[in-house]
C-alpha cells in the first residue's frame, strides 16, 4: 500500500477557515485529518503540508510511527506552530487510513474505548452571537437581559456546562482583547456582571469556565481570578509562556486553572507539569496530532492534571478529539462549538453523536466519517474577506 497524494484544502468557516488534509493511496482507501489554524496562518499550513508531501509520496501509509517521526526529525528546528499542525493533519489522516483498513474506529487501536460517552460543554458561549450574528441568524447579543437568554437556552438544550470568553453585550456588541496585557477597571467590571449574569441564568448545578486567553499579564490574572471566586467556576483559563507565572496564578486563587491550548508536542507541556502550573490542560489534537495528543495525555495524568481537548473547527475535529477521549483516562470533558456556519453540518457524513450535554463515541471506521469534499468545495475561503474579518475579532 502507497500514499499516492496529499492535499490541504480550506473551507470557509465563516470568521476563519477551516483546513483539511486529505492522504490518497493506491488501494482508495481515503484518510482525512482537520488542522485549522486559529485565523492568521491557513496559507502557511496549507504550505507546509505541501512541503511535507514528498516525504510520504510512494511511502505505506500503515506504518504511521515512522512517517509522523520522520516529518518530526525534518522539521525538528522548527518545532511547533504551523509545522506541527501541518504534521498533526497529516498523521491523523494516516491513522484514519490505517483503521479504516482494518475496519475499526480509530480508539480501538490504542485499547479503547475506555469511556462510551465524554460530557461536553458549549464553547464560546455568545462569542460568535456578539461578533458575528448576521452571519449565524441570531439575535445579537445588546443587553445583559440577552446574556441571561442564553445562559437559559444552554440549559435547556441539555448542557452542563459552558465556557464564555470576556463578551461585552451592546450596540454593537464585542469581546475583550487586549494589546498591552493590562486588566482595566472597566475590563474588570464588564467580566464581573458577564460572570455574574450567566451564573444567575443558569444556577447553581451548570458549570461556568471562562477563557481570557493571552490577554492579561500575571497580575491582571490574578486579580480577576480573585474577583471571580464567588462565582464556583469550573475553571478560569488563560494563556501564557512562562510556567513560572501559570504557577503564580493557580497558587494565587481557588478557582481551578486551565492552560495549555497553544503549547505543542509533550516537549513543551513539560516545564508547565514539572511545576504543576495548571489543574487542566487543554490538548489540542488538530494541532499536536493523534499520537502527540496521548503522548501529552500520558504525561499530564502522571502529574495529576486532567487533559479537555482544544476543540472549536469544524466536526471532524469533534471527532478527532472524541477518538482522543476514547483513548487516554484523565479526561475533564470535552469543547464543542455550538453556534457555527449553516453548512458545518455538511462538511461530514456522519456528524458527532451529542445529546444531553454528552457526546457518544463514533462507532464507524476510522475517525467515523468522512469529509464531504463536494461540499467542501462549494464554501472556499476568500481571503479578500479575511482582513475584515480580524479587524472585527480584535474587538476594543
Ligand atoms: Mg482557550
Amino acid at each position: 500500500m502507497k500514499i499516492t497524494n496529499v492535499e490541504a484544502m480550506l473551507c470557509d468557516g465563516g470568521w476563519w477557515p477551516w483546513i483539511f488534509v486529505k492522504v490518497q493511496t493506491d488501494e482508495g482507501v481515503t484518510g482525512y485529518g482537520e488542522c485549522s489554524d486559529n485565523r492568521v496562518n491557513p496559507y502557511g499550513v496549507v504550505g507546509c503540508v505541501k512541503d511535507l508531501t514528498p516525504i510520504l509520496i510512494d511511502r505505506d501509509p500503515r506504518a504511521v510511527e515512522a512517517l509522523y517521526w520522520e516529518m518530526y526529525r525534518l522539521t525538528r528546528p522548527n518545532l511547533g506552530g504551523v509545522v506541527q499542525k501541518a504534521i498533526a493533519g497529516i498523521e491523523v489522516a494516516l491513522w484514519d487510513i490505517k483503521a479504516k483498513m482494518l475496519g475499526v474506529p480509530l480508539y480501538e487501536l490504542s485499547g479503547g474505548p475506555i469511556r462510551d460517552r465524554v460530557r461536553v460543554y458549549w464553547s464560546h458561549c455568545g462569542t460568535y452571537r456578539a461578533l458575528y450574528s448576521e452571519q449565524l441568524g441570531t439575535p445579537p447579543l445588546q443587553t445583559m437581559e440577552d446574556i441571561a437568554k442564553l445562559g437559559a437556552e444552554v440549559v435547556q438544550r441539555g448542557f452542563t456546562a459552558l465556557k464564555a470568553n470576556m463578551v461585552v453585550p451592546g450596540n454593537p456588541s464585542y469581546t475583550i482583547w487586549t494589546q498591552d496585557g493590562n486588566l482595566t477597571r472597566e475590563s474588570a467590571k464588564a467580566v464581573e456582571l458577564l460572570i455574574s449574569t450567566l451564573r444567575g441564568a443558569v444556577g447553581d448545578e451548570i458549570d461556568i469556565c471562562l477563557d481570557l486567553n493571552f490577554n492579561f499579564r500575571t497580575e491582571g490574572i490574578v486579580h480577576l481570578a480573585r474577583m471571580l471566586e464567588p462565582f464556583d467556576l469550573m475553571w478560569l483559563e488563560t494563556d501564557i509562556y512562562d510556567p513560572q507565572a501559570l504557577l503564580q496564578i493557580r497558587q494565587a486563587t481557588e478557582i481551578p486553572i486551565c492552560s495549555g491550548e497553544s503549547l505543542y508536542t509533550s516537549r513543551q507541556y513539560k516545564p508547565y507539569f514539572d511545576l504543576h502550573a495548571m489543574d487542566v490542560t487543554m490538548v489540542d489534537v488538530a494541532w499536536n496530532g493523534f499520537s502527540e495528543s496521548r503522548r501529552i495525555a500520558a504525561l499530564a495524568d502522571i502529574c495529576e492534571i486532567a487533559v479537555s481537548p482544544h476543540n472549536y473547527y469544524s466536526h471532524l475535529s469533534t471527532l478527532m478529539s472524541a477518538q482522543l477521549c476514547a483513548s487516554v483516562p484523565n479526561v475533564r470533558i470535552l469543547e464543542v462549538d455550538v453556534d457555527a456556519v449553516p453548512w458545518k453540518d455538511d462538511l461530514v457524513t456522519h456528524l458527532p453523536d451529542i445529546r444531553e450535554g454528552y457526546l457518544y463515541m463514533p462507532k464507524g471506521p476510522g475517525l467515523g466519517a468522512d469529509l464531504n469534499e463536494a461540499e467542501v468545495a462549494k464554501h472556499p475561503w476568500n481571503p479578500r474577506t479575511d482582513t475584515v474579518k480580524l479587524q472585527r475579532l480584535r474587538g476594543r
